[in-house]
């Protein structure tokens, strides 16, 4: 057999999105062989996103169009099966969690550090690229991290929404002693809470309309929740900071409604993080921010930021179990993202267990 024969995908089971509303537990292909630089991985553990669900409910993300079937997940953690050549650093046996985006390295964006926005970028389960929600997956060794032996796989898995806190809270350049809100008890909402607590906040409030969502921040040493459909978080916030306003906000909603009075909360000199994705373009009040002269920041995903998260994982300084809401087997794989469509308000994160390995 030769080597080419090797590399040819070949039909794997997987969780495969048809089409708009159409989900199948089917074979499809999937290559088998990691070449030079790559890793065969056993997943064990996968993540429903929002942005799976999305795919799952609506058939496309912005410019992003489901026209062929494609395998879901993105979040995901297991074990290395097979190590392609030249690979050192990681070996058969190592349990790992893995960045779901892969850029052109020789990119001016990855030149510069920011490989998340190479507009080449290639990420698990965003058209066309298939995902992660199949027993083995191949994967660039240097977009594959060790896991240390007292993080778990669900942990593992929730390294990838959590990366996204992390970058939340490292572009917003946060001071020791910083007081933050958050918009929006999401599960982003709440790791990008747990990641600026981390990251030295001292005190994050967090905002929802959801007294469920907020008992699950509430539950977090640091944390004050807001229940904005009975207080405004503008009056918390004013009272808390004798109406000089919050350090730093983090927009997690999307909600159009929020962008209104989104400048209000902060204070003189703060900044605003917008990690939330509003669906249509929507109003910002860019006086009211001249006025304080706010810093504002974006965050699509995440570059560098796994080895952190990993770290802040392990040393204990935030408990991500807590937020995995309920495990399904792969088998049950549609019923799980029936569960995630329903968006009951106390899941936060719902996981899908695949056999694994114990290599
Ligand atoms: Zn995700």
């Amino acid at each position: 057999m030769t080597l080419d024969t090797l590399n040819e995908a070949r039909p794997s089971v997987a969780l495969v999105l048809e089409e708009q509303n159409v989900l199948a537990i089917r074979d499809i292909d999937m290559p088998t062989k990691p070449k030079a630089g790559e890793v065969k991985i056993a997943v064990d553990t996968v993540g429903v996103c929002g942005s799976d669900v999305h795919y799952y409910t609506h058939g496309r993300i912005g410019p992003f169009v489901v026209n062929d079937p494609m395998v879901l997940g993105h979040e995901a953690a297991g074990t290395i099966t097979e190590v392609g050549e030249g690979v050192t650093g990681l070996k058969v046996g190592d349990r790992v969690c893995m960045e779901p985006g892969i850029p052109d390295m020789s990119s001016r964006a990855s030149k510069l550090g920011m490989y998340n926005v190479d507009p080449a970028v290639a990420f698990w389960a965003t058209p066309p690229i298939h995902g992660c929600l199949t027993p083995n997956v191949i994967h660039p060794a240097a977009f594959t991290y060790k896991l240390p032996d007292n993080v778990t796989f669900a942990e593992g898995a929730m390294v990838e929404p959590f990366a996204v806190g992390m970058q939340s809270a490292t572009k917003a350049k946060i001071q020791p002693g910083d007081i933050a809100l958050v918009l929006g008890a999401g599960p982003i909402g709440v790791m990008t809470a747990l990641a600026a607590l981390a990251g030295g906040c001292a005190e994050v409030f967090v905002s929802d309309i959801v007294a469920e969502k907020l008992t699950v921040a509430a539950q977090y040493d640091g944390i004050t929740t807001i229940d904005v459909s009975k207080v405004s978080a503008v009056d918390v916030i004013n009272a808390k900071t004798d109406s000089w306003g919050a350090d730093i906000v983090f927009e997690c909603t999307g909600a159009p409604a929020v962008f209104k009075t989104i400048t209000d909360a902060v204070r003189p000199g703060g900044c605003i993080v917008f990690v939330g994705m509003p669906v249509d373009p929507v109003p910002l009040d860019l006086v009211s921010m001249q006025a304080k002269e706010i810093r504002m920041e974006t965050v699509f995903r995440y570059a560098n930021i796994y080895d952190r998260a990993i770290n802040l994982i392990a040393s204990g300084k935030v408990d991500l179990k807590p937020l995995v809401s309920a495990t399904f087997d792969f088998a049950d794989s549609i019923v799980a993202f029936d569960r995630a469509v329903e968006a009951r308000p106390t899941d936060v994160k719902i996981q899908i267990k695949l056999p694994g390995t114990t290599v």
